[in-house]
């Protein structure tokens, strides 16, 4: 598809209207990308996108953009090839630049352990379509020569590492696309319009209260990132989300180019270049859930350490800006997509710290279910009910940084 109407037209944020055929609720990437398929792949523009505060406010314009396939399970590599082939042409597709930056994702292990993780990693890949290759360390040292393959004698050496052909991409590009794209097209945007209750009709969801007064709605789809325990208890759904804060990084400008997105699965960390020349550097999660979005000098310290000693020309730059996000992890480290049991009111959650690179599929399949009815096949495995049919999908691979 490669419809973008040439004649600029004004967009605008829209006053809501008495009802929608669908209502979403959460202006961030998963949010937005549902209205654009909606209305570019089912023709459905009576949507409104409710979002209490900016659109990518959210996780969506915070996040470190690492686009990968990676995955340690099949269902996952399968979704996750899906949609780093979907952002490959969504600069295309939407006529909109995005800065989509094709990157080597090479990912380090300092154990044994780590050996066989990264070699059974690179073996589902291959079978499940995801380009990973193993490495060993002559060969790290060959793609990436900054690497310190003996950490300087302050970590375990590195062993071995796969090496994945991911991407990067402006997060607010995306988001600002999609928006467009879709009120391009009719879909309404509300901008600082908070959804504060849900109408129920015996036990069906018909609409929303917002700080903008009541909206009807044939469906109400929730895609508010890390609140969705809050939404979801609204409609009556008890969901197995815990919310943990997520941070990262970013230092001043480093001269060089540095082609690769280096993570290292045993030390907990992962570092890329951005297009401006800086070095962005994310973690694993607070332990402690919260809704806290503060920083800590804690993380700060401790993954300097950690990225220093394997990258040691980071020793020379200095930390510019230091953020968190708000991550509805999911004891699977899986998404959680579609129906919920409880009529006219669907999820996407279970995004935690991988969910950027999920925006284009994600948007796509749930679009698909709203408007069919039908759960496409490539989603079929992340619905709510797994948890209680005892098909959980543990996947090891998806955060990489636990
Ligand atoms: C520091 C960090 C680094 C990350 N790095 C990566 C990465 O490299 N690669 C990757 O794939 N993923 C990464 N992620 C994860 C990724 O950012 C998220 O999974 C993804 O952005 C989730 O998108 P979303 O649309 O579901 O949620 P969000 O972008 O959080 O959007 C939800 C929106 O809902 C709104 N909202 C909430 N409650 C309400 C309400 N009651 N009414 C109306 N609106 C509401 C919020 O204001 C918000 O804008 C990272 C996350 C963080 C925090």
């Amino acid at each position: 598809m490669n419809e973008h109407p040439e004649a600029e037209i004004t967009l605008r944020w829209s006053e809501p209207e008495a009802s929608y055929d669908v209502i979403i609720v959460g202006g961030g990437g998963h949010g937005l990308s549902i209205a654009y398929h909606l209305a570019t792949r089912h023709d459905i523009t009576s949507v409104l996108v409710v979002e209490a505060g900016y659109i990518g406010g959210g996780n969506s314009g915070r996040n470190t953009t690492v686009i990968r396939a990676n995955y340690g399970i099949p269902e996952a590599v399968r979704f996750y090839q899906h949609s780093l082939e979907r952002y490959r042409r969504l600069e295309e597709e939407t006529g909109r630049a995005m800065m989509h930056d094709r990157k080597g994702l090479l990912w380090m292990a300092h154990s044994e352990a780590g050996v066989r993780r990264e070699r059974a990693r690179a073996a589902v890949n291959q079978a499940f379509g995801a380009e990973t290759t193993y490495l060993e360390p002559d060969e790290i040292a060959a793609a990436c020569p900054e690497i310190d393959l003996a950490c300087g004698g302050g970590f375990p050496e590195v062993m071995g590492a796969s090496f994945h052909q991911g991407a990067t991409a402006r997060h607010d590009r995306v988001v600002w696309a999609l928006a467009e794209g879709a009120m391009r097209r009719g879909v309404h945007v509300a901008p600082r319009t908070a959804v504060v209750g849900l109408v129920h009709d015996g036990r069906r969801i018909v609409g929303v209260e917002t700080s903008a007064g009541r909206i009807a709605a044939g469906i109400v789809v929730s895609a508010v990132g890390g609140n969705v325990t809050m939404l979801a208890d609204m409609a009556g759904v008890r969901l197995p989300i815990k919310t943990h804060p997520l941070q990262a990084f970013v230092t001043n400008r480093y001269q060089h180019r540095f082609d690769p997105i280096v993570a290292s699965g045993d030390l907990g960390f992962y570092v890329s270049q951005t297009a401006r020349g800086q070095m962005l550097l994310g973690a694993e999660i607070d332990r402690q859930p919260s809704y806290s979005r503060g920083s800590t000098h804690d993380l700060l310290a401790s993954l300097s350490h950690r990225a220093i000693t394997v990258l040691p020309f980071m020793r020379d730059l200095r930390v510019l800006r230091q953020w968190t996000g708000s991550c509805d992890m999911s004891p699977d480290y899986s998404p959680i997509m579609g129906d919920t049991g409880v009529d006219g009111f669907l999820i996407t959650t279970g995004w935690g710290t991988w969910g950027f690179k999920a925006i284009p599929a994600g948007g796509e399949f749930m679009a698909q279910r709203i408007a069919t009815g039908v759960v496409p096949e490539l989603m079929a495995p992340f619905s709510l009910d797994r948890f209680e049919r005892d098909r959980t999908l543990a996947d090891r691979g998806s955060s990489g940084t636990h």
